[in-house]
């Protein structure tokens, strides 16, 4: 069988202008691929047609282009694949594994809030976000299939105690070949518990960021998922719906993050971080690079 070289992909949202930190991925995975005769992909992951733009989109390709990268055409745009989430959502549910979710975040908030009146500290999930309180997993079936028919906007969520339970003894893990936030490296396990019951297709959103993107970087043969140490926890979550899935496992790297001069990670609002910002002022790609070091 002929060796089929390593795919890396760089997959940026358009809901913003790109800035270091964007660059520091695009052209570690682009230079990666390079290094091992493998392939270049981008990927638009514009799931969210609330936050995200045509213009931010056309920024993206006139930055990455700007930065000397070329990738493989055509490009995935993950708003027109929305097919391949929801057969993905269909299949975890005949696994008997999720649940609609009616919940507004206002009343999270609210039931997490008197949770902890009582003295009580609500778990949060790797990002500090409080785990979903709510007990819509405990509905009926015919009490879900009433909700679904009410017209009301629910989410699709994960029973991720039952989801976990699936995998029985196994321990999920995954390869590491770059850093976690405490220095981690080689054989990580995956602890997607602690994430509580994600949601998989959001209420106003036809899918997720968790169930999008395991889905095309199965569909795209990613071999190598390079990225910012920000989605290092999420992993776990990664490697779990790979799993209930029956999707290929590929190798993770994630990278340092590019710090702002406030030491806190770059947004996507600060626009003097920005690429544009730093190709109005006449910079050259070169001095990125040495800028992100
Ligand atoms: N779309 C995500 C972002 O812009 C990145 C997804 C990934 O690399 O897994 O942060």
């Amino acid at each position: 069988m002929p060796d089929t070289p390593p795919v890396f992909r760089f997959a940026p949202s358009p809901n913003g202008l790109l800035h270091l930190g964007h660059a520091l991925s695009a052209l570690l995975n682009h230079d990666m691929a390079k290094a091992a005769n493998g392939r270049f992909l981008l990927r638009i992951e514009d799931i969210d047609q609330t936050r995200c733009r045509p213009e931010f989109e056309a920024a993206i390709f006139e930055d990455l282009a700007w930065l000397r990268l070329d990738w493989e055409r055509p490009v995935r745009r993950q708003s027109e694949h929305l097919d391949a989430y929801a057969s993905a959502l269909h299949r975890l549910d005949a696994l008997g594994i999720v649940y609609p979710s009616a919940m507004t975040r206002g009343e999270i908030k609210a039931a997490v809030t008197d949770a902890e009146a009582g003295g009580r500290i609500w778990p949060r999930d790797p990002d500090g976000s409080p785990l979903y309180p709510g007990r819509e997993r405990e509905l009926l079936q015919i009490e879900r299939a009433a909700l679904v028919a009410s017209g009301k906007a629910y989410a699709w969520r994960l029973d991720m105690e039952k989801a976990v339970a699936l995998l029985g003894k196994d321990r999920l893990t995954w390869a590491e070949n770059g850093h976690g936030p405490e220095g981690e490296t080689g054989t990580i396990i995956a602890n997607p518990a602690a994430w509580g019951d994600i949601i998989l297709s959001r209420s106003d959103a036809p899918s997720s960021y968790h169930l999008s993107v395991v889905v095309d970087d199965a569909l795209q043969g990613i071999t190598h998922v390079v990225r910012g140490r920000d989605l290092y926890q999420a992993t776990a979550v990664h490697r779990l719906l790979q799993q209930l899935l029956g999707l290929p496992e590929p190798l993770y790297h994630h990278h340092r993050l590019v710090l702002g001069p406030d030491g806190r990670k770059l947004s996507k609002s600060n626009q003097d971080t920005g690429i544009a910002a730093f190709r109005a002022a006449g910079r050259t790609p070169e001095e990125i690079r040495v800028l992100i070091g």
